[in-house]
């Protein structure tokens, strides 16, 4: 990947709330060499067609979480191969997604999901619900050993009834769960109540706790969710020195160094800061979020990654809860509102808002036309309440 965005790309690295890694800055004639490079490190699909259909979302820590109830990593390599082999699912939409919960203390459980399985404690069995999240309510309970085959005839089913729907929230909006389920050709037991892990406050930056004896696992974040290949090169270098060689993406547009000896935390934790990531989560980039802006889409009404930086210098560790700069209303950096939202106007200045609980949108609107220095200001102050 390093490589591969050094010869064909401008080197910079975009990491998604849903863990994904995009290559900025693909020169238009060295497309073809990409793909092909990407292939041959084995990050193509199983069959061609099935690049899209791949989306199944599981704890960045997952295998190495102490609260886990489950290792999912199998059951998701089952779902994944699922995914593809099956050439009915390849007409399901690219943002068609199931998430795998085991119970993990560090998951990002609040994006919603068009199928969700959540271990229960013991790990034997999985709740499992429809266009929402494991924090939701479960419509059913299967052994981990039917997950599979529910999922399959849960994606039958939906394609078969679908129509113009390209997402279970919206034939969901027109069929009842209950009666969709009702045709479902499958046994589950009913529901139990809600079991999944309290929600995080923000990303969980830091060193955590890891199942194997004398280990760490070390998240951090990556500024406004971009990466330099040079900082990827200094990390992958990390994991193999002080880890087992392994990075991890996580949902929260960062890495996580698993298997780090607990006696070279520290020294790892710095390493890392110096090569310009976030490890605490007080500091203001750390709650702050850009859209692509104006360097990277046609859309954008202001140069967002650049004005947060900016930004981040007017604000302190004790500042507002999340910010988030969007270049226009589609918002497609984050999965929910944020606290505090800079919508870009044409021009280049800003409109503030706040959200609070039960407003919808953007929220209330506090302030027009600022400038970002202004907007700076006005967040640092506290007149943002
Ligand atoms: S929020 Fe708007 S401006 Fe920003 S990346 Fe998305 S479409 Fe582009």
């Amino acid at each position: 990947m390093v490589a591969a965005s050094r010869a064909h790309a401008s080197g910079v690295l975009e990491l998604t709330n849903r863990s994904n890694l995009q290559i900025r800055g693909v020169r238009e004639e060295c497309q073809g060499a990409l793909i092909q490079q990407l292939l041959d490190a084995g990050l193509g699909p199983r069959h061609a067609n099935a690049d899209d259909v791949r989306n199944v979302l599981i704890s960045p820590a997952a295998g190495r979480d102490p609260a886990a109830y489950l290792d999912t990593r199998p059951l998701a390599e089952q779902l994944l191969a699922l995914l593809q082999d099956v050439p009915e699912f390849r007409d399901l939409s690219p943002k068609f997604a199931i998430q795998l919960d085991g119970g993990e203390a560090l998951a990002m459980l609040d994006h919603p999901h068009d199928v969700w399985l959540s271990a229960v404690p013991g790990g034997n069995k999985l709740a499992f619900g429809l266009a929402g999240c494991p924090r939701g309510d479960a419509l059913g309970v299967v052994e981990a050993d039917q997950a599979v085959p529910l999922v399959e005839a849960l994606l039958h089913l939906f394609l078969e009834l679908a129509g113009e729907h390209s997402r279970m929230r919206q034939l969901l909006a027109e069929l009842p769960a209950q009666a969709f389920l009702a045709r479902l050709p499958f046994d589950f037991q009913p529901a139990t109540p809600s079991i999944a892990s309290p929600a995080l406050e923000g990303a969980p930056l830091g060193a955590h706790a890891q199942a194997q004896p004398g280990r760490v696992m070390l998240l951090a974040g990556a500024p406004l969710g971009r990466l330099h290949a040079e900082q990827l090169q200094a990390l992958a270098d990390l994991a193999d020195a002080e880890g087992s060689g392994e990075l991890r993406l996580t949902p929260w547009q960062g890495v996580l160094l698993p298997d780090v000896a607990t006696d070279r935390q520290s020294i790892l934790m710095q390493a890392m800061s110096d090569i310009g990531l976030l490890l605490d989560a007080r500091a203001p980039l750390a709650r702050m979020l850009a859209c692509s802006g104006a360097t990277g889409c046609a859309k954008a009404a202001a140069d967002t990654k650049a004005d947060a930086l900016r930004l981040a210098t007017h604000l302190g560790p004790h500042g507002p809860a999340q910010v988030h700069l969007c270049g226009c209303p589609r918002s497609c950096a984050a999965a929910h509102v944020s606290p505090y939202t800079l919508l870009a106007q044409p021009g280049g200045h800003y409109d503030l808002y706040r959200r609070e609980q039960g407003q919808a949108g953007f929220g209330r609107l506090l302030a027009t036309s600022l400038d970002i220095d202004q907007a700076g200001e006005q967040l640092a102050a506290g007149n943002s309440e």
